[in-house]
This record gives structure tokens, C-alpha cells and sequence, in this order.
């Protein structure tokens, strides 16, 4: 796939994509998964194999992932890349070896990608300085989550076809939440229009700056909403006690059949996962026909794989 649009060798941050790179990767990621459909359903897709044959990607989570990581991983096979699953409490990170030398280490080794998972916001960026190979950012701190957030605007494109004048409600925990940023970055700069709500201490000053508007209540956030994602609380980056209980949450910000009346019929619901039911999300609504979460689920192999085609420069010819 020639394309003029010239992409990053690394992905850090949606905030400083373009619109014409977010297309490019989503163009990629929509035909990815096209593919892995018809696969699916006993069509045989083109040959992936050799897009990434004889290249090592290496997965580095300092935090826990289910989807993420197994979904990198994935996408990274089916791209015919050799993959290394760094785990950190087996490697010498348990003997005090420091984040910078321990990636110097494994650039040494060989590895053309690391995707890097970490606690502290920017540590992504702090991997790439140090190392040849390209880096991925798979979740930084409360900072960004890349991949989500485009895997997020793949999974609404195919539905409405575009997100220009689209609205969107992000509710939860916004202040310790990368996803949020990643979607408030990305969602704008695709046309939609982004809502945030969430319990009072749980709304970052000065959000709006980033492009948003903030609603104060659950009614606020859901009218005349095209689609709505509830969010989990990031109890792992909370340190004090100003948290609503659950119960207090799922009473106010959470999402069942009786808040969801608020929406407008057709409007669809998301979370990124993991959901915790009863909480952010009711089973019933998490399962319901308007519930895109499996669908973002397979959207984020597709992503996953575009992105380690782009920054790798693997080109894709039909
Ligand atoms: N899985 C997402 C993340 O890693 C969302 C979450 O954990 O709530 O940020």
C-alpha cells in the first residue's frame, strides 16, 4: 500500500498524530480485519506471513493485560514476526537492573519492535531515546494507550462510516484513565465531538483544553449521545480516599437498562475492558445487541497489526 502520509517509527501518542496518519492506520487495520473475517468463514485472506517474517517483536508489560498484550502478540504471528514475551519478574528487573539498561539489552538481542507496557506516564518515550528498535506504547500511566484509542475509532468507523459530527460520552474515571485521553485525542481529530462525565473528583481540571466538554451528571453525558464508553475505575493509580464506593458509582455513573433509557435508541455502548459488571456496565447492557465490546475486542488485533506494519515499514501491497 503506497501511501504519500509519512508515519512515525514509533507509536507514543495519539496527540501527536495527524488525521492523515490515524486514517492511514485505520485504512490498514479496516482491511486487516476485512481479512481476518473472511478467514474466519473458510475464505482464504492473502498471505500476511511475510509482512514481518524474520523480524522479533518483544512484548514488555510492567503491569497486568488480557487483551492487549495477547492481542500484540497475535497480530504480531500473524504478521509471520517471531515474538519474545518479556516477563519481568523472571528477568533481571527483579535484580534491580533499571528500566533503560534492561531495553538496551534486549535492542542488543535483536528485537525490531518493543511494545511497551509501564506504571509511569512516559516511559515509552524515555525506551525509544534508548533504543534502535521501534517502540509501541501498549499503556503509560495514566498518560496514553494508543492502540486502544484507535482500535476505539476503528470499531465506531465501521459502524457510522465516518465520525464527523458524531457525539461521543466518555463516563468514568477520566483523570487516571489513558484511554480517555487517547480517545479524546483521537475521536477529535476524526470530526466527533467528546463529552466527558464522571464523579466530580474524578474529572481532571482543565480536561476541556485537550478538546472536550465535561457533563455533570449521567442524563448530560447520554443525551442526543451517538455512542457512550463507560469506563473502570484505575483503583492501581489511586492513592487516597476521595473514591465513591462501587455501589455509589453503579447508582450514578453506572450503565443498565434503566440509564440507558437516557440514550437515544440506536446508540451504541463501549468499554474497554476489563469490565467489571454491575459496576461500570450491567450484564444485560454488556451483552446487549448495542454493545460493540467484542467487536472492539477484534478490532484491536487488526490495529495492533497495522501499527507494527507501519512503524516497521513493512509494505503492504494489496
Ligand atoms: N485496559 C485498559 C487500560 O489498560 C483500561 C483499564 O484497565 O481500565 O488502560
Amino acid at each position: 500500500m503506497a501511501s504519500e502520509v509519512d508515519f512515525p517509527r514509533h507509536l507514543l501518542e495519539l496527540e501527536a498524530l495527524t488525521r492523515e496518519q490515524i486514517e492511514l492506520l485505520l485504512d490498514l487495520a479496516a482491511r486487516f480485519k476485512h481479512e481476518r473475517a473472511k478467514a474466519r468463514k473458510g475464505s482464504a485472506p492473502p498471505e500476511r506471513r511475510e509482512l514481518l517474517r524474520g523480524r522479533t517483536i518483544i512484548t514488555l508489560f510492567f503491569e497486568h493485560s488480557t487483551r492487549t498484550r495477547s492481542s500484540f502478540e497475535v497480530a504480531a504471528r500473524s504478521l509471520g514476526a517471531d515474538v519474545l514475551s518479556f516477563q519481568k519478574d523472571a528477568s533481571s528487573v527483579a535484580k534491580g537492573e533499571s528500566l533503560e539498561d534492561t531495553v538496551r539489552n534486549l535492542d542488543a538481542i535483536g528485537a525490531d519492535a518493543l511494545v511497551v507496557r509501564h506504571p509511569a506516564a512516559g516511559a515509552p518515550r524515555l525506551v525509544a531515546r534508548a533504543v534502535r528498535a521501534s517502540v509501541i506504547n501498549a499503556g503509560d500511566g495514566a498518560h496514553e494507550h494508543p492502540t486502544q484509542g484507535l482500535l476505539d475509532a476503528l470499531s465506531l468507523r465501521e459502524r457510522w462510516g465516518t465520525l464527523e459530527n458524531k457525539t461521543v460520552a466518555i463516563v468514568g474515571d477520566i483523570a487516571h484513565s489513558r484511554v480517555a485521553r487517547s480517545n479524546i485525542h483521537c475521536l477529535s481529530k476524526l470530526g466527533a465531538r467528546v463529552r466527558v462525565g464522571g464523579p466530580r473528583t474524578l474529572i481532571p481540571e482543565g480536561i476541556e483544553k485537550l478538546g472536550c466538554t465535561v457533563a455533570r451528571d449521567l442524563r448530560e453525558a447520554l443525551t442526543g449521545a451517538d455512542a457512550v464508553m463507560a469506563l473502570r475505575i484505575q483503583n492501581e493509580r489511586i492513592a487516597d480516599a476521595r473514591l465513591p464506593g462501587a455501589r455509589d458509582y453503579s447508582r450514578t455513573w453506572g450503565l443498565d437498562a434503566r440509564s440507558l433509557e437516557m440514550l437515544p435508541r440506536d446508540a451504541l455502548v463501549m468499554h474497554p475492558g476489563p469490565v467489571n459488571r454491575g459496576v461500570e456496565m450491567s450484564s444485560d447492557v454488556l451483552e446487549s445487541p448495542r454493545s460493540l465490546v467484542m467487536d472492539q475486542v477484534d478490532s484491536g488485533v487488526a490495529v495492533r497489526m497495522a501499527a507494527l506494519c507501519l512503524c516497521l515499514r513493512a509494505e503492504v501491497k494489496r
